[in-house]
């Protein structure tokens, strides 16, 4: 290690080149090369052995571009330069190859790495460019980004406050409504109207009225978590947008302390005017069908809680008796009638081991064979049953079923085939539910470790401590449990040490963009690798090219499932693609 100065006549500020390579000699030559050039700006050369002492390097002093020796290839080297493009995301990556490989270099391209030089080809001139270009191209790519977040900052966010403008609110509330649908999460929207505001702005002013709503947009932002959105809808209006929304008291809870917040004293000035609101809260799925209706019944609430006397909170309410109470209680009853009539389904969808070719389980997938509508997916009723003790006898069957069928593939000689089944967080709430789980084992004489449940962030956030033991308790039955829909939640890194599971499931997000948002492959590369070190498994979710199945495979994840293999199948023709697999083309493929 050592840094030297090379070409130290040049007058610009020399660029500080960090080489990673855990060959002494290949330092040498790099050195050499660089100190033969006669660049302008010149290099500053800096060398350590290993990934982790760069990092070091990185926080003690600026570094222009890191120069990765990937060495023999392997994998291993390309997973160091995505790691450096998480942990130093400004700091252009130039990887270093000795021989030449096609799929190394575009995969490189696709973590990120901005250049690409073959030792033996390597010369001043090459060497010099590569350098030059990966800086400039970083610095560029940096300025192009900080130009357009300020162009989004102008078209998306109010002027006065800061806060999200009307469009910014809408296209959020948008998305979120959809990763509800997608996730079957719920989200609150707060509608906001200022008590007597016209009064004050006509009484002290136009300049009074708008430092006072940027005073208002101020408390209202500091109440917020960074996953909600803040926005001032005009006039007087605000709204803020809840995502995640673990429980349905934490809206009207945020509501009270923005309220509180609005309350406190302006100035010292005794006269000075209080401001208050008026807040409605309307949830979705549980109030609304759509983002219109939501933001029509939020500002319905709002009304309500003006006409009760202003200055407090009104969470919406269906009329007594009105078209949606109605709605909901008949729905809740013929899905009752569904299950006793067996109008619901399992189907199973095939999870495969990519590295050996194999069905090596499947996911059992809730549908209900309506008379009228067909096979309606769970998306569409799960959240009513959800809202009842409905998912309780549901979650029993689905259970039962899907042990039972698994036990049965496995007595057709697949004795290893692991079965997942999804899990409400309110089936998780009942102490008994891992007795539940211990008898339906025994009547159907699983073997635990073939049964693994999934559950999904948000289960996790309810009452830790209890959750923690339930979790323990199931471990301790041998049974497996999976985190479904992984990347999407709250998924506080640190929490996973914490918690005993075997399994993540990696979120379709992530998947669709592997193979177009170099982001999206760094985080899943990420994850898989901070999952194995964890000694975690991972299954990928929604693989639907061969592209994507090739790139994590690359990354070490072999576990999957999606369209690609096949879609959610009757038990039948599973047992039938056990003899033959549709995706014989795998082995040659991968
Ligand atoms: P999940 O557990 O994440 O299940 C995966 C969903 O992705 C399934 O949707 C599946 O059909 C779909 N999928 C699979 N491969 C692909 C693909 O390649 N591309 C795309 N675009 N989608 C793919 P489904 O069956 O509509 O289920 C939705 C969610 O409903 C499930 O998400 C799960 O959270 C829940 N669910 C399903 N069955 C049950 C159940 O028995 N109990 C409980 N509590 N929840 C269930
Ligand atoms: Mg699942
Ligand atoms: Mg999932």
């Amino acid at each position: 290690m050592g840094a030297s100065e090379t070409a130290g006549k040049a007058a610009a500020v020399a660029h500080r080149v960090l080489l990673v390579s855990d060959r002494d000699a290949d330092a040498e030559l790099i050195r050499a090369l660089l100190e033969s050039t006669n660049a302008d700006p010149a290099f500053h050369f800096d060398h350590t052995h290993t990934l982790s002492q760069a990092f070091e390097n990185l926080e003690r002093s600026e570094v222009d571009v890191l120069l990765v020796d990937a060495g023999e290839g392997e994998g291993r080297e390309l997973a160091e330069a995505s790691q450096a493009r998480v942990r130093a995301p400004l700091v252009p990556v130039v990887l270093l190859v000795d021989t030449d490989d096609e799929v190394l270099a575009l995969r490189a391209v696709e973590v990120g790495v901005r250049g690409y030089l073959l030792k033996s080809a390597i010369s001043p001139g090459a060497l010099t460019w590569s350098l030059h270009h990966a800086i400039r191209n970083q610095r560029m790519f940096v300025e192009l980004n900080i130009a357009r977040e300020r162009a989004r900052q102008l078209a998306s966010y109010d002027e006065l406050t800061g806060l999200a403008n009307r469009m910014l609110f809408h296209d959020r509330l948008e998305q979120a409504v959809a990763a509800v649908r997608r996730n079957r999460d719920r989200l609150a929207v707060l509608f906001f109207d200022l008590d007597n505001f016209k009064q004050i702005n006509d009484s002290l002013g136009h300049l009074a009225g708008d430092a006072l709503l940027r005073l208002v947009g101020q408390r209202i932002g500091s109440c917020l978590r960074k996953s909600d959105t803040g926005a001032r809808l005009g006039g007087d209006e605000f709204a803020i947008l809840l995502t995640h929304l673990d429980d349905e008291e934490d809206a009207e809870k945020l509501a009270a302390k923005v309220l509180d917040r609005l309350h406190e004293p302006l100035s010292s000035d005794a006269d000075s005017p209080a401001i208050s609101a008026s807040i409605g809260i309307a949830l979705f799925p549980r109030d609304a069908n759509d983002t219109e209706d939501l933001l029509r019944q939020s500002d319905a609430a709002m009304y309500q809680a003006k006409a009760a006397g202003r200055d407090r909170v009104a969470r919406w309410k269906p009329e007594p008796g009105g078209p949606r109470a109605a709605m909901h209680s008949a729905l809740d009853r013929r899905l009752r009638e569904a299950l006793e009539g067996g109008e619901l389904v399992l189907h199973y969808q095939p999870v495969v081991d990519v590295s050996r070719g194999r069905i090596v389980g499947a996911e059992a997938l809730l549908r209900w064979r309506h008379p009228k509508h067909g096979l309606v997916l769970p998306g569409e009723f799960l959240p009513i049953a959800e809202n009842t003790q409905l998912i309780l006898s549901i979650g029993g069957w689905v259970l039962r079923s899907a042990c039972a069928q698994a036990a049965r593939w496995q007595a057709l000689g697949h004795p290893g085939f692991r079965i997942a089944v999804n899990v409400s967080p309110q089936q998780f709430q009942p102490e008994d539910f891992v007795r539940q789980v211990r008898a339906t084992l025994v009547e159907t004489g699983l073997r635990p470790d073939c049964l693994e449940l999934e559950l999904t962030e948000r289960s996790l956030l309810h009452d830790g401590e209890r959750t923690l033991a339930q979790f323990a308790m199931l471990r301790g039955l041998g049974v497996r449990i999976a985190i479904d829909d992984f990347g999407t939640g709250y998924s506080a890194l640190a929490y996973l040490k914490r918690l005993p599971v075997d399994t993540l499931k990696i979120d379709q997000s992530f998947v669709r963009a592997l193979a177009t948002d170099p982001a999206d492959a760094t985080i899943t590369a990420t994850i898989v690798q901070m999952a194995h070190a964890l000694n975690l498994t991972t299954i990928a979710e929604g693989v639907e090219t061969v592209e994507q199945m090739q790139l994590l495979g690359s990354f070490g994840s072999s576990r999957m499932q999606g369209y690609l293999f096949g879609p959610a199948v009757e038990p039948d023709v599973l047992t039938r693609q056990f003899e033959e697999p549709p995706f014989w083309w795998l082995r040659d493929a991968h």
